[in-house]
């Protein structure tokens, strides 16, 4: 239903007139001779948001609700208006489209009137210019407290959440934490039994029995260092370790990283060439944090590449516009390269691309699985040393081996000028040497 009935008994000059005190008679006359009284049925859209505004509305009997969309699914409900309420005028003075959608909430009543006779009214009457300047006014304000509470609501909803959320974190956290530790006792005193009876004689002349325990510790190992690398990375996910600098050698500790990995690079036919690390000045820094960056990045570099590849570890000193004098360490490789898309992504702890399924197991193996939590603790590491580690590559690709390239920055602090901090938000990490050797 949305049909004109001229031969209604309602007065529209007389109705108009409180709503429009002030005005001249003959402006009234105007008005109400403009006037079409119009009737809908409820749930009757008379504006739509978005679309040309070509007429004003007075209410005279029921409701309409102003709504406002919010995306292709969701209005928000602004607010409604009854008998002897204006809406519709904004698009007209503003001479613009309808800024909200109206809708009937129940057989509602309205006087139309058009844009042109409307607006020449307005022209010629200061009176009628303020009172729907005030109205707009008000509206707009009724408007913004309504979004502002209802935006301070949400506001405290989703800090509970965050908080709530944080809380669940740190429980995870300890929890893999805890647990971690707990696993990792016996599983140390274990691989020492076994190391013991891989050098004990009886076992020694007995190929099969060495064999079996050969296996053994080959696997209480590599539990070992799993639970290593969770223990490391508990420590970067909950922030609460300080970095502790003293004396370090770049040079030194890729030197024993390099010896670490002598006998896989021979076994898997890999050659690593160290470019300008020999003249790499002490600096001032967490050795054993160090140490685990850049073992994690070399043991990536042997997995990642097939036999016979090539690893390349960079040194240099650059003077960066944000972190000032730098030390720079590259690791670049020959081997199956990182999509973009996971390219920042594998520095979350447990991400790993491709099909885990077919990862073989061990740290220095082609495509050797690890719990995918190396480059997690090597961005922890850089991080509380202030620094930034990213990864570059022009893709993957398993046949054709494009490579990746590693690129660590880290702030460079003259020995002597050290103090115990922790950079805001990152974290650095005390460790025991026995987990400086762990593997990702
Ligand atoms: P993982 O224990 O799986 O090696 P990391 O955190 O060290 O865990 O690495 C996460 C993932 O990033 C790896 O599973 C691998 O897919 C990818 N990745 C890391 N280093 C390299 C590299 N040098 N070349 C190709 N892919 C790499």
């Amino acid at each position: 239903m949305d049909s004109s009935l001229s031969s209604s008994n309602l007065n529209v000059k007389e109705f108009l007139r409180p709503l429009l005190l002030g005005l001249e008679e003959e402006d009234l006359d105007e008005l109400a001779q403009a006037a079409a009284l119009r009737l809908f049925s409820p749930g009757t859209v008379i504006c739509h948001e978005g679309e040309p505004g070509d007429a004003v509305y007075f209410v005279v009997e029921g409701q309409v609700d102003i709504l406002k969309r919010l995306d292709d699914e969701n209005e928000r409900f602004l607010h409604s208006l009854r008998s002897g309420e204006i809406f519709g005028e904004m698009a007209i003075v503003q001479e613009s489209v309808r800024t909200a959608t109206v809708r009937t909430a129940e057989p509602t009543a309205v006087l139309e009137i058009a844009k042109d006779p409307f607006l020449a009214v307005l022209g010629r009457s200061p009176s009628l210019g303020i009172r729907i300047l005030v109205r707009m006014t008000n509206r707009l304000r009724d408007t913004d407290q309504k979004a502002i509470s209802e935006l301070r609501q949400v506001n405290q909803e989703l800090t509970q959440a965050l908080h709530q959320l944080a809380r669940l974190d740190r429980t995870k956290a300890d929890f893999i934490r805890l647990s971690a530790h707990e696993l990792r006792t016996p599983v140390a005193a274990l691989l020492g039994y076994a190391q013991m009876m891989k050098n004990n004689p009886l076992v020694q002349a007995n190929p099969q029995l060495s064999e079996l325990v050969h296996g053994v510790v080959t696997g209480t190992a590599r539990l070992h260092r799993v639970f290593n690398s969770i223990l490391d990375v508990s420590r970067v996910m909950t922030g609460e370790i300080e970095i502790h600098r003293s004396p370090v050698s770049i040079p030194v500790i890729l030197e024993g990283i390099f010896i670490e990995f002598r006998q896989a690079l021979a076994d898997r036919g890999l050659t690593l060439e160290r470019v300008g690390i020999k003249g790499m000045p002490i600096c001032a820094g967490e050795p054993d944090l160090l140490y685990k960056v850049f073992y994690h990045l070399v043991s990536n570099g042997i997995k990642y590449t097939p036999n016979g590849g090539r690893i390349v570890v960079t040194g240099r000193m650059v003077d960066l516009p944000d972190l000032g004098l730098c030390i720079e360490v590259a690791v670049e490789d020959t081997g199956i390269g990182i999509a973009p898309q996971d390219l920042d992504l594998i520095f979350e702890k447990f991400y790993r691309t491709g099909e885990v399924e077919l990862h073989s197991s061990g740290t220095t193996k082609f495509k050797g699985g690890g719990p995918g939590l190396g480059l997690a603790i090597a961005r922890g590491g850089v991080e509380a040393h202030g620094g930034r580690i990213w990864a570059e590559s022009p893709g993957y690709d398993e046949k054709t081996c494009p490579g990746s390239r590693f690129v660590v920055q880290i702030p460079f602090v003259e020995v002597g000028q050290e103090s115990v901090e922790t950079p805001p938000g990152l974290v650095a990490n005390a460790t025991t040497p026995d987990d400086a050797v762990s593997g990702g």
